[in-house]
C-alpha cells in the first residue's frame, strides 16, 4: 500500500492528501463512466487515504455531483474534504455562467442536496476568466463570504485557465484557496512563474488540476473536445509513443513529475475507476527517471507553455493563441 503524503491547504488548517480525486469524469465528461464502478473508484481512492475530493455542478450538468453524493452516502462524507463550486453549469458562453450573488446562493443549496451533505469544505467560483472582474470581486466573492460566515462552506477560493487573472484577484481579495488547471504538468510548467510563488507567500492553498493535460499524457490520447493548438496535441501524442518505446507509461511519468512539485497541496487527476486510482497512488512519492524526463521535456520544448484564449478576451494571458488551433 502506498504510503499517502499531506499537505497543509494554505491557512485553512485542513490536511489534505498530494493526490486528490477530480470527479468530473464521474459525470461523463471523458466518455461514459459506469455509475457502480464510479462508487467503488470513490471509496477505493478513500480507503488508500486520498481526502481531497473535487466536483463542480457545471460536470457532466450536475450528473458528477449527484454521483458523487451518493458514492459518499453511508458514512464517507465525513472522512472526505469535499470542494465544489458555482457561477458555471452549462456548456454555452453566454448561457453557461451566472456569477451573480443571487446564483451563488441558491447553487450552494442544490449542491448541498445532490452532495447529500450540510456544509462544503471549499467552495470555489467556477473559471473565473468567464466572468467580469468587477463583479467577480465585489459581487461574487462577498457573496461566497456570506455563505462562510453563515456555515454553509467552510473555506472560499476560485479558479480558471489563465494564471494573470487568478493572481491579480488574489492579490485584490482575501482567499483560502485557488485552483489552476492544465497549467502545471510535463506540457506547461507557467504555474510557477508568478501563481505558486504568490500563493506560498500568501499562504493560500493552492490546487493543480488536469496534470495528465486532459488525456493528452494518456495512451488513449486527447478528447475531440481538448481546446489545446494541433501542434501541442501532436507532440503530445509523440511523448506517449516515445514512452511507450521506452517501456513507461506516459501518465506514470506525468503524474510523478507533478507529485514532485512542493507547494501543491494537492493535484487532482480526474478518476471513475478503480484501475486508474490504482495506478496513480503508485507515483507517490516517485521521483521520474531523469533520463527520460529530460528527453521528455526536450521533444516537449517547441510546444512548452503554449496557452490558449479562455474566457472573456480581456482574462487571457499574454500570448495566449486561438482554441484547437
Ligand atoms: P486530467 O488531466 O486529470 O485527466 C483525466 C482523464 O485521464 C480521465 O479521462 C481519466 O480517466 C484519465 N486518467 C486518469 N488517470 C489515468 C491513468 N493513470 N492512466 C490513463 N488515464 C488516466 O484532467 P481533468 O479530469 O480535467 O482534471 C482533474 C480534475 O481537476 C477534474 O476532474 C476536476 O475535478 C478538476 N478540474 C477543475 C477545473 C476547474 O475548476 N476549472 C478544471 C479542470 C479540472
Amino acid at each position: 500500500m502506498t504510503e499517502m503524503i499531506y499537505r497543509d491547504l494554505g491557512k485553512t488548517g485542513l490536511r489534505v492528501s498530494i493526490l486528490g480525486y477530480g470527479a468530473s469524469p464521474l459525470g461523463n465528461e471523458f466518455g461514459a463512466a459506469d455509475p457502480k464502478e464510479g462508487i467503488r473508484a470513490v471509496h477505493y481512492a478513500i480507503e488508500q487515504g486520498i481526502n481531497y475530493f473535487d466536483v463542480s455542478p457545471y460536470y457532466g450538468r450536475t450528473l458528477a455531483e449527484t454521483r458523487l453524493g451518493e458514492a459518499l452516502a453511508g458514512g464517507y462524507r465525513d472522512r472526505v474534504i469535499l470542494a465544489t463550486k458555482a457561477g458555471r453549469y452549462d456548456k454555452g458562453r453566454e448561457t453557461g455562467f451566472d456569477f451573480s450573488a443571487e446564483r451563488i446562493t441558491r447553487s450552494v443549496e442544490e449542491s448541498l442536496v445532490r452532495l447529500q451533505t450540510d456544509t462544503i469544505d471549499v467552495f470555489q467560483i467556477h473559471d473565473i476568466e468567464y466572468g467580469r472582474r468587477e463583479q467577480i470581486m465585489y459581487e461574487t466573492l462577498p457573496a461566497m463570504f456570506r455563505l462562510k460566515e453563515a456555515g454553509k462552506v467552510r473555506f472560499v477560493g476560485i479558479t480558471a485557465y489563465p494564471l494573470g487573472i487568478l493572481c491579480d484577484v488574489a492579490e485584490t481579495v482575501e482567499l483560502d484557496t485557488i485552483l489552476s488547471y492544465c497549467r502545471y504538468n510535463l506540457m506547461d510548467t507557467a504555474m510557477d512563474d508568478r501563481l505558486a510563488p504568490l500563493s506560498a507567500r500568501m499562504g493560500i492553498g493552492l490546487i493543480n488540476a488536469s496534470p495528465l493535460h486532459m488525456r493528452v499524457l494518456t495512451n488513449l490520447g486527447a478528447p475531440d473536445w481538448h481546446p489545446a493548438p494541433k501542434r501541442v496535441l501532436e507532440v503530445g501524442r509523440q511523448v506517449a509513443e516515445y514512452c511507450l518505446s521506452q517501456g513507461v507509461d506516459v501518465a506514470d511519468l506525468a503524474m510523478q513529475f507533478v507529485l514532485q512539485h512542493g507547494h501543491v497541496a494537492t493535484t487532482l487527476v480526474g478518476m471513475s475507476k478503480v484501475r486508474s486510482v490504482e495506478r496513480n497512488l503508485k507515483s507517490v512519492g516517485v521521483a521520474p527517471d531523469p533520463e527520460l524526463l529530460a528527453t521528455v521535456q526536450e521533444m516537449i520544448e517547441p510546444v512548452a507553455d503554449v496557452v490558449w484564449k479562455e474566457g472573456r478576451p480581456e482574462n487571457d494571458d499574454p500570448g495566449a493563441v486561438d482554441k484547437a488551433s
